[in-house]
């Protein structure tokens, strides 16, 4: 490659944030460069694309937006100006068929990313951008890029960069969150990275083996304020699922766990039921004819509930509210997402390192966090969006 060439604008990462950056630029005209670590594009995304690929999800603006938490403020003009219904216009103009499920959550009618992902490059393609894959950023020297390359090192010019790296989980994808190194030590301060969405690690007893791999449904965990109808997964190292992944911020920060394992009773009915005669029945035979809970509900209570009071009113208070004990969240790489990241004082409200004027930042690398359900990549796609947007405002002012 030419290194004598100034770019208009050099994207790096291939991540949904960074492609939407680049298609901003090049649809706004600009020379644009897409930069990439790994032999290919989109990684996490395709990886997303296993579970379904929620891409967004369908309810009320203000309402989408009280999933952001602290960052649902700074977030709102750039989710309000890319949000559910303009996302879901934008997947059906690269000819990906949708639907929303009973919750809201919006997938492709495909269930996968892949199909998705090869419409978005070959638009890509129209416009202009050019690809390198292979290419690992490494930092500036001067006002250049510098990237380690297959053909060594290369040092690239360029009026603008948008940043768009990634958060620091599932490093085999390209998120390893080293590029956190390269800007503390342009002074940028960085929001320590932690875990989000993640399992919970439980050491469960002998007696568990038999339920590995049961869905656990019909329960609403409960950490802190935060609650979740969601399902999980009794697997040989704990909890996993959307259920657990919802309530992990919470657990994370220091809430205790508790499943109420009946949330459609009240606790007076679940007493009333636990009150009807037993005859000879065991407890456990009485818990199934009275209460109907099934195997993974039973051995959760009687994994942590044990030994459980037989006294009816106690019982009850017990299924209503089963402390959950666990050994914290599983390690940071294997979480969906992470939080932490870029502060939002380094940014300005165009997403510029204000200590690198020209460099703009998107997608998971910035300090925000929300729970599964399409919240994370309607961020990515806002984000990358508004930061491609703003470098090329900032290319017409220059
Ligand atoms: C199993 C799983 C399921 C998920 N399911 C969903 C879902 O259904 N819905 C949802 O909303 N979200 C989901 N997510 C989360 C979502 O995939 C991420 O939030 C999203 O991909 C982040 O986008 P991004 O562009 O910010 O970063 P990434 O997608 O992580 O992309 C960053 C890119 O930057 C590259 N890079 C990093 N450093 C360098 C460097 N120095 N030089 C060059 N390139 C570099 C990386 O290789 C990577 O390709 C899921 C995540 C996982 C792991």
């Amino acid at each position: 490659m030419d290194q004598q060439k100034v770019w208009d604008a050099v994207v790096i990462g291939g991540g949904p944030a960074g492609l939407m950056a680049a298609g901003e630029l090049a649809a706004a005209g600009h020379s644009v460069l897409l930069v990439e670590a790994k032999p290919s594009l989109g990684r996490k995304f395709l990886m997303a694309g296993k579970s379904g690929l929620n891409v967004t999800k369908d309810e009320p603006l203000a309402q989408l937006l009280t999933h952001y938490g602290d960052a649902s403020d700074t977030l709102t003009p750039m989710i309000s100006a890319f949000d559910a219904p303009a996302i879901q216009n934008w997947a059906q103009g690269l000819g990906q068929a949708l639907f929303t499920g009973s919750t809201g959550r919006v997938f492709p009618e495909k269930m996968k990313a892949s199909p998705l992902l090869r419409a978005w490059l070959a638009q890509l393609q129209t416009l202009g951008v050019t690809q390198r894959t292979r290419w690992r950023w490494t930092g500036w020297q001067g006002e250049d890029l510098r990237f380690d390359t297959p053909e060594g090192a290369q040092q690239i010019k360029t009026r603008s960069t948008v940043l768009a790296l990634g958060g620091a989980s599932w490093s085999r994808l390209g998120s390893d969150g080293a590029w956190s190194d390269i800007l503390g030590a342009q002074g940028v301060s960085l929001a320590p990275f932690k875990p989000a969405n993640a399992g919970l690690m439980v050491a469960w007893s002998s007696h568990m083996q038999a339920q590995f791999g049961q869905p656990v449904k019909g329960v609403q965990w409960q950490a802190g304020e935060v609650s979740s109808r969601g399902e999980a997964v009794i697997s040989a190292r704990g909890l996993e699922g959307g259920g657990i992944y919802t309530i992990s911020a919470a657990v994370r920060d220091g809430a205790e766990l508790r499943v109420d394992l009946l949330p459609d009773l009240t606790e007076a009915e679940v007493t009333h039921r636990l009150a009807r005669p037993r005859g000879k029945a065991s407890l456990a035979n009485h818990l199934r004819r009275a209460l109907k809970l099934g195997s993974g509900r039973t051995a959760l209570l009687q994994e942590f509930g044990r030994p459980l009071p037989q006294d009816p009113p106690a019982l009850a208070a017990l299924i209503k509210a089963l402390p959950v004990t666990h050994a914290g969240l599983r390690p940071m790489d294997e979480a969906i997402s992470t939080a932490g990241g870029i502060s939002w004082a380094e940014l300005n409200a165009d997403l510029m390192l204000e200590k690198r004027p020209g460099t703009f930042c998107a997608g998971e690398m910035l300090d925000w966090e929300a729970p599964t359900g399409g919240y994370l990549l309607t961020g990515c796609f806002a984000t990358g969006r508004w930061a491609g947007q703003g470098a090329a405002r900032y290319l017409a002012t220059q």
